[in-house]
């Protein structure tokens, strides 16, 4: 234990016989793009040497494949020559400058490499992939297995502690673990002895080519979410193989990329999936790491103080605070800006081929790009709106030595987000309004609230620069019957709170448009009891069946009849987040929310509203018409002062209202802050 009186189990050490790790922190793999990026690999250096220096006791790199075949995309990083060592050199003198430890990711995707030399255990198709494999020859299983072990002797050479080999998450190594993919009769298929082979073979040869002074961490599938995944027993039997074989570390790994239950999204409660780990510590004795939707650490000591696990892997969270653990040291984690698992900026990225980031942080992966120098001269600066904009800037432009005042005609900070908060599921949103009020008092920013400044006002009080972030107004429509009592905007129902009743239809099925149907319908207490959220998700902590999934436990009457309306005739929820859209769809589902495209509204009247799709015309016989159809900017401020001459900076959704969200938002206010 370490004598810190917050988190002594988080920060105490852990000896793993041949050295020793700082402290209980593990930073999750992160395929960041900047592998691919050219001269990323300096970036890379200086994005791992932050977290260096914020006190993470291992990092684990993004998933680098040990041959080409293996690689995800077809110019995906790879490690299998002596010339690509030097870049990866970049990286660890970063890293050793501190105590941190580093491990390679190994990383063969199997069926999920996105060309068309993909290949796995058997020619079985992913859903999520139109690539098919070929099955492997045992020839090119045995040159896979001495790839990853040369590879792993170039990590050594490299500089690096260790790998990371990945086997979970549905790549090529769980493929060969499971039925699902592995339909082999060989020595390579069958029973979990033989299915589990690949791995086992691998850690052996990684172990041989590296030495015994060398960090070998296997991810295992713990919970595979899938049909055809492993049972609990052959689970059992491979993480004692796997320890057997020579690893150091098991890091927890659940469920497929082509699972249908959330495993890490905002709306997954926290440590939701500690309790597969807890049972595995029972079976091996080889220091355990876990894993999912942990993001602060209280909730790490928790995990750590009662022995659910040896070690807590947290990946997101290290891009939203580089600083988390220093933070954490100091008793300072009330300062730690908190990763919402929105998925926006990471994850998002990296499956749209764009260099990941993070919203609440746009500085992760722009280390050396996105700066914050002090000023060279100290303005006086307005900011007008405490939204998430104006937050950003003042606090980037307080860091920078400006003295800035906000101003904002709402009785809190936070703009829409104080909207965004209440929507089951979104509850992290709260951490960064907390985040924002600790900085404001940290970095003596003025904060002045239910104050509405005139343009008079603010050219009287003498600031060097006025910046304008007053958001957006919602869109009003021009129906007939627009001004019916049946008719109400998404603020009335999330702002005011107005009752509404149990037929409801939402015009206009954009973020918005979603988040206020769930709010309708799904039930709150989902997210803060993860017993019934796993029962809502089907997953089974029983473990009676394969793959750990039972039948969803449905909500027997849904709480309101909903329709949700677009007039695009695309797939309804197609421009939500690349990784969340599916669960918001799903969700929806599940509470018999009917969603409908290409919809015109005709007029809303007693009857209720009535549409058109497909010139069929038809009444939807609702209590309540809930407007949530896009935002137009809120410049009435920036008029004025334009009008009397003076020049104002506009950010955020006061800027460019189409298609704002919130990282565009945080991302342009820090971009002016870095320069103003
Ligand atoms: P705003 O948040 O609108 O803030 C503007 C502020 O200016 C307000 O506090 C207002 O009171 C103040 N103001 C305006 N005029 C004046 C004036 N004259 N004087 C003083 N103060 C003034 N985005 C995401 O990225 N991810 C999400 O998951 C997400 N979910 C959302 C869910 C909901 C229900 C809602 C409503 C929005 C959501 N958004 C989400 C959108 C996101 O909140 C906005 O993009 C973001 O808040 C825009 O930031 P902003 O600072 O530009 O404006
Ligand atoms: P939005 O995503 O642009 O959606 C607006 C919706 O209104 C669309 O479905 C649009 O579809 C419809 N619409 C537009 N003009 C209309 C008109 N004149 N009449 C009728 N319908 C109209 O905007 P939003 O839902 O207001 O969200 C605002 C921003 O917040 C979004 O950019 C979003 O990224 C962000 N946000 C994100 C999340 C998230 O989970 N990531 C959640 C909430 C909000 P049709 O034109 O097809 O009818
Ligand atoms: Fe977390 Fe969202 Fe940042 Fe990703 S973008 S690290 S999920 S806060």
């Amino acid at each position: 234990m370490n004598d810190n009186a917050a988190f002594p189990h988080l920060l105490a050490p852990l000896d793993l016989g041949f050295t020793t790790l700082a402290n209980r922190t593990l930073m999750g793999s992160m395929h960041t793009g900047l592998e691919e990026e050219k001269g990323g690999f300096d970036k890379l250096a200086a994005f791992y040497e932050a977290r260096a220096k914020g006190g993470v006791g291992l990092i684990v790199t993004g998933g680098i494949s040990p041959n080409t075949r293996g690689r995800l995309a077809p110019f995906g990083c790879e490690l299998s020559k002596f010339w690509q060592v030097s870049k990866h050199q970049k990286v660890t003198e970063a890293v050793h400058k501190y105590p941190t430890k580093i491990c390679l990711q190994l990383l063969h995707a199997g069926r999920y490499s996105y060309h068309p030399f993909s290949v796995s255990a058997s020619k079985v198709k992913s859903p999520i992939n139109p690539f098919t494999p070929k099955a492997m020859s045992v020839r090119q299983i045995k040159g896979t297995i001495k790839d990853f072990a040369h590879s792993a002797k170039l990590a050594k050479r490299a500089g690096y502690d260790g790998v990371e080999i990945m086997g979970s998450e549905g790549y090529l190594i769980n493929q060969f673990s499971c039925v699902k993919v592995n339909k082999r009769t060989d020595e390579w298929g069958g029973c979990i002895e033989n299915r589990m082979r690949l791995a086992i073979e691998t850690i052996r040869a990684v172990r041989a080519s590296a030495g015994d002074d060398f960090i070998i961490i296997f991810r295992l599938s713990m919970l595979d979410l899938v049909e055809g995944g492993n049972s609990w027993q052959d689970v059992v039997t491979m993480a004692k193989g796997v320890e057997a074989a020579g690893a150091t570390l098991i890091n927890t790994g659940i469920g497929w990329h082509e699972a249908r239950v959330p495993t890490i999204s905002t709306s997954v409660p926290r440590a939701a999936f500690t309790w597969i780990t807890e049972r595995m510590k029972k079976e091996v004795s080889v220091p355990l790491v876990t894993t999912n939707r942990i993001n602060t650490p209280e909730v790490a000591e928790d995990i750590l103080s009662t022995g659910q696990a040896d070690m807590v892997s947290m990946a997101r969270p290290f891009l939203a605070d580089e600083n988390f653990v220093a933070k954490a040291a100091a008793n300072k984690s009330d300062e730690i800006n908190t990763c919402i698992g929105c998925n926006q900026a990471c994850l998002d990225h990296v499956f749209k081929q764009q260099r990941a980031s993070c919203l609440v942080n746009p500085t992760a992966c722009y280390e050396t790009e996105l700066t914050f120098e002090k000023a060279k001269s100290n303005k006086k600066i307005a900011v007008v709106g405490a939204g998430p904009a104006g937050l950003a800037f003042s606090v980037y432009a307080a860091q920078r030595g400006h003295q800035v005042e906000i101003f904002d005609r709402g009785a809190e900070i936070g703009g829409q987000f104080n909207y965004a908060k209440q929507i089951p599921g979104k509850e992290e949103f709260f951490e960064t309004l907390r985040y924002f009020n600790k900085q404001i008092s940290l970095l003596n920013i003025g904060l002045n609230l239910n104050q509405e400044k005139s343009a008079d006002e603010l050219i009287a009080a003498g600031f060097d620069e006025i910046v304008l972030a007053t958001g957006i107004v919602p869109r009003k429509l021009d129906i007939k019957g627009i001004e019916h009592e049946k008719v109400m905007s998404y603020l009335q129902v999330l702002r005011d709170k107005e009752p509404v009743g149990k037929r409801v239809a939402i015009i206009g099925a954009g973020g918005i448009g979603f988040d206020v149907a769930e709010f309708l319908v799904e039930d709150e207490s989902l997210t803060t009891n993860p017993e019934k959220w796993l029962q809502n998700w089907g997953v089974d902590k029983d473990y009676q069946k394969n793959g750990g999934l039972i039948q969803p436990k449905m909500q027997e009457e849904p709480i309101r009849e909903i329709f949700l309306l677009q007039r695009k005739n695309t797939k309804v929820g197609a421009g939500l987040g690349k990784t969340t859209g599916w669960i918001h769809r799903a969700t929806l589902q599940k509470n018999g929310v009917q969603m409908l495209a290409g919809v015109s509204y005709d007029e809303v009247n007693d009857d209720g509203l009535v549409i058109t799709i497909d010139d069929k015309q038809q009444t939807l016989p609702v209590d309540h018409v809930i407007i949530c159809a896009g935002q137009e900017s809120e410049r009435t401020l920036y008029q004025q002062l334009e009008d009397k001459g003076v020049a104002a900076h506009l950010i955020g959704g006061a800027n460019v209202a189409s298609e704002l969200d919130a990282k565009r938002a945080i991302r342009q206010a820090a971009e002016l802050a870095a320069k103003i």
